[in-house]
């Protein structure tokens, strides 16, 4: 699992103790010193130079901290997600969007739009507001803001691929798969998801984005022993899994790709 940094350490308590601003005054005054009566040199200018350069790095280094950090309070933290990019007809809730009636949104956590149930808003539910994240956008070379699905994939046919959710370059949760398109199998090796950041969508999200590689019309689904814990068998008994569970299905190829010899 990848480690998680400054996304805990900005989190819902709304705490930004890695803003500073100290280095910047101390920058600004040792390049305004004055150098006794020499003339500056050449030299002097261009450290001069190269120190202004890293005071305005610092600086919008420390802008957009406390950028990310005041969306990261007014979004009230990490936003449940839905794996939709439509507002569904229903919030989780059950309430009738038509009737409820939505707000259409914007995350400048995750930079994906949100719907917000207004029933669930006004009678103070939380969380009323959910981040509609596309599972089919994956990407391979992530561009390091907002929430993204980075897939790696195999390195051979049959091999271990995986979709890993990321928000701001930090990994927080992972799903990793096995599917053969000649044998048309495919296998859910592991689903992770951070234990600070769970019950947000994000284990669902990553089910959805790994069926979608695999249509379950045409592979067929199975997934190895989920961890014996309430939280494990309260996600696997309410998500649609189209396969068998704890009991994986492997074909020749995953037993080669794994090194394993085929009648293993
Ligand atoms: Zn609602
Ligand atoms: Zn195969």
């Amino acid at each position: 699992m990848c480690p998680v940094t400054n996304v805990q350490a900005t989190g819902a308590d709304g705490q930004h103790g890695a803003i500073r601003t100290r280095p910047v005054a101390e920058l600004s005054e040792v390049c305004v010193a004055p150098v006794g009566r020499q003339a500056p040199t050449a030299e002097s200018r261009l450290l001069c130079r190269y120190r202004e350069q890293s005071r305005r790095i610092i600086e919008h280094v420390i802008d957009e901290c406390l950028r990310r950090t005041l969306a990261l309070r007014e979004d009230g933290g990490l936003a449940p997600v839905m794996p939709l990019t439509e507002a569904p007809e229903r919030c989780p809730r059950g309430h009738n969007s038509k009737i409820a009636r939505v707000l259409i949104g914007y995350s400048h956590i995750y930079y994906t739009r949100t719907v917000t149930c207004r029933v669930c808003l006004e009678l103070g539910h939380e969380p009323a507001t959910w981040a509609l994240v596309d599972p089919a956008t994956q990407v391979t070379k992530p561009a390091g803001r907002g929430l993204e699905l980075v897939l790696t994939p195999p390195s051979a046919r049959g091999g271990v691929g995986r979709i890993a959710l990321h928000v701001d370059r930090n990994c927080l949760a992972d799903a990793d798969l096995m599917i053969c398109g000649p044998c048309r199998i495919a296998v859910l090796e592991q689903l992770r998801v951070d234990e600070e950041v769970r019950r947000r969508g994000y284990g669902r999200l990553l089910l959805a984005a790994a069926l979608l590689r695999a249509p379950d019309e045409r592979y067929r689904w199975s997934a190895t022993e989920a961890a014996d814990t309430t939280e494990a068998r309260a996600f696997w008994s309410r998500v649609p899994f189209p396969g068998q569970l704890g009991e994986p299905t492997y074909c020749t190829d995953m037993r080669i790709a794994a090194g394993l010899t085929p009648d293993h």
